[in-house]
């Protein structure tokens, strides 16, 4: 209601200026001229922001979406043209797309385009006036607040800290198989997957060396490129701190079981972490605790900081099969090292 009524206000006050011939002959109207993107923190909230530079100021606009279209945030420009815009222009990768079209004479519909529905992000879209002492123009922002991930929790003493993630295994390599033929690959995937959601509700940054089910060096290679590609990984941020790798055990006799946890020989603050999750996990999975132990594991050694493996249970055992396979266990196994990961950083 209160738009009509700015709007109506809006096209009396035009013909007014029409009538009594006040404005300039050309009419108001408002060019698009970049469109870019970027992490920043609003409100003390990390946003994406995506920032539309527009050639005058007082722009009218209205954002909303469309049942049928709801990865998408619609946002309707009066008395503008798409100018520059006119393009589809792919963001971030291409995990957001913009495209703007003239709908109407000098009317403008600007479609932004998400991975996934719009309704899962909070957002915000406002002006920014020009700056000339930055050499910024009038400039329309739509503020989207990260994320979410709904269904994970949170966890203490991760915000601010970079972890690695190693699913174990993956693509050509399926990693042990349960007697019901479910594989450690798909255990490691989705737990990480967990622990990732985790860490990022609570402000962590993570690398994943896998986020599908994918060889990391490529199929069929040998083990030591294969393991390598995933230390290799962890330099991608020059700013992480932990590796943790997460594997599912495995013997020939089925009633072996339990959880276990890896350090490097010789390196204390792996010892404290693999201290640490080994703790946490046997906390929440009630599983036999076969201890923290030292091993010569390829990821561990090459590691250039500290670094676990855990194994989380045993797929070969009837039991921890069905336990690794089920998405609750899932869950309380993720919390485990998401708590133990919180503590080896508030611990220090
Ligand atoms: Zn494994």
């Amino acid at each position: 209601m209160a738009n009509k009524i700015i709007r109506i206000c809006v096209l009396a006050m035009l013909c007014l200026c029409t009538l009594t011939a006040l404005c300039s002959a050309e009419q108001a109207v408002h060019e698009l001229q970049y469109v870019k993107a970027y992490d920043t923190k609003e409100d003390g909230r990390d946003v994406y922001r995506i920032e539309i530079g527009v050639s005058r100021d007082r722009l009218e606009y209205r954002a909303g979406t469309k049942a049928y279209l709801p990865n998408t945030l619609i946002l309707d420009l009066e008395d503008t043209i798409p100018g520059r815009l006119r393009h589809e222009t792919a963001l971030s990768g291409s995990a957001v797309k913009v495209k703007a079209q003239e709908v109407e004479l000098k009317h403008t519909r600007l479609q932004i385009n998400f991975k996934d529905a719009v309704e899962n992000h909070d957002y915000k879209v406002y002006t920014m006036e020009a700056n000339r002492k930055e050499r910024k123009p009038f400039r329309l922002i739509i503020d989207v607040e990260k994320e979410k991930k709904r269904g994970a929790g949170s966890t203490e003493g991760v915000k601010g800290h970079h972890v690695v993630l190693d699913a174990g295994h993956g693509g050509t390599d399926s990693g042990a198989v349960g007697p019901s033929g479910f594989t450690e690959k798909e255990a490691t995937l989705a737990v990480a997957q967990k622990v990732r959601d985790i860490l990022e509700n609570s402000g962590a940054t993570v690398l994943m060396t896998r986020d599908s089910d994918r060889d990391v060096y490529g199929p069929n290679a040998t083990d030591r490129q294969e393991l390598q590609a995933r230390v290799n990984v962890s330099y991608r941020d020059p700013d992480a701190e932990i590796f943790v790798s997460i594997h599912c055990n495995a013997f020939s006799s089925p009633s072996a079981n339990g959880t276990e946890t890896y350090y490097y020989p010789g390196s204390s603050q792996g010892y404290r972490l693999a201290s640490l999750l080994d703790e946490e996990l046997i906390k929440a999975g009630g599983l036999l605790d076969r201890g923290v132990k030292n091993a010569n594991f390829y990821v561990m050694r090459h590691s250039a900081i500290p670094a676990s493996l855990v194994e989380l249970a045993f797929i070969t055992n009837y039991r921890e099969e069905q336990l690794l396979a089920d998405e609750g266990f899932q869950n309380d196994m993720a919390m485990a090292i998401a708590r133990a990961i919180g503590r080896y950083f508030g611990e220090r």
